[in-house]
């Protein structure tokens, strides 16, 4: 018989092409979003958080391999389009939160360069961004296209180099500064668009309360291993002491980290999400999970993948 197997699916954005005002957003179409549940629950016997860890563990085994799904940065989509689907089959989805989104209103530089490349196209973005690094007297970094590649497999040479040296080689500050005022100037109050674009602690507890989980995703969705350690547990206390805070009560917390390849997160990250009794961590290194798997780098399966 063959050894039971967890798959786990992420999703990011899931919206319709109508009312959606940035077309060029990377994401998947509500109704295709619907369409794979129904082929994955064909497939699989679809997991819940605890059947999951009782895989890994090699307490339970279910008829078929299990999957589950999970779903990262908490935007609205996961409220408006995923969670009205997964109550209706009585499927139970994992949403990781990015605690200083929600509750300062900003939003994260991870998303402001979707927004931005969405509006401007990326040649205009990069260029312009490119020219603020310049103009606070900086070098681009030189990033290593092997790296930046399978940082971000889904995206051309080009927009995966520059989202590198974005995302991992920039100092935070500069990035910060050369993007907030881009932001600002295509989309006006950073704190309105953070209200838009990511769940409200409300929406959060009525997905809790139709049987979702919640989980952490950082407070400011910075890649671990770029932080000291320190700024590390800074960034991993917060997040957990404003999910205590604001959610309702859960048995388990899961934690998935920001960019999720292995070099984004480091040993020291996985002492800390122990101490602060977050009970798994999810990568985005892509394979299934067989029993006994490292429950602080669990393997997913981006959606486009999954079926
Ligand atoms: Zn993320």
């Amino acid at each position: 018989m063959n050894q039971p197997t967890l798959l786990v699916v992420m999703y990011h954005y899931v919206r319709r092409v109508e009312g959606n005002a940035f077309p060029a957003l990377h994401f998947l179409e509500a109704d295709t979003f619907s369409r794979q549940v129904d082929e994955l629950r064909r497939r699989y016997e679809m997991a819940t958080l605890e059947s999951a860890l009782a895989l890994l563990r090699g307490e339970y085994r279910g008829r078929r391999p299990l999957c589950l799904l999970t779903f990262d940065d908490g935007v609205k989509d996961h409220y408006r389009e995923v969670t009205p689907v997964l109550v209706d089959r009585g499927i139970q989805g994992l949403f990781f939160l990015v605690t200083g989104c929600m509750e300062e209103q900003v939003v994260a530089a991870v998303h402001k360069n979707h927004f931005l490349t969405a509006q401007l196209g990326f040649a205009e973005w990069r260029r312009r961004f490119l020219a603020g690094v310049r103009g606070l007297g900086l070098e681009w970094p030189a990033v290593d296209a092997a790296t930046a590649a399978r940082t971000y497999p889904w995206d051309g040479p080009e927009v995966a180099a520059f989202k590198y040296g974005f995302n991992f080689q920039l100092a935070a500050a500069a990035r910060e500064a050369v993007v907030d005022e881009l932001f600002a100037g295509e989309f006006g109050e950073e704190s309105a668009f953070a209200r838009q674009l990511y769940v409200s602690w409300e929406e959060a507890r009525r997905m809790q309360m139709g049987g979702m989980m919640l989980g952490g995703h950082t407070h400011r969705h910075q890649a671990l291993a770029t932080l000291t350690e320190r700024e590390m547990r800074r960034d991993l206390e917060e997040c957990r002491r404003i999910l205590d805070l604001r959610m309702f009560p859960q048995q388990q917390t899961p934690f998935s980290y920001p960019y999720g390849k292995r070099d984004s997160f480091t040993a020291e990250a996985v002492g800390q999400l122990r101490e602060l009794d977050f009970c798994c961590a999810f990568s985005t290194e892509a394979g299934r999970n067989a029993v006994g798997a490292d429950c602080y780098a669990l393997q997913r399966v981006d959606c486009k993948q999954a079926v």
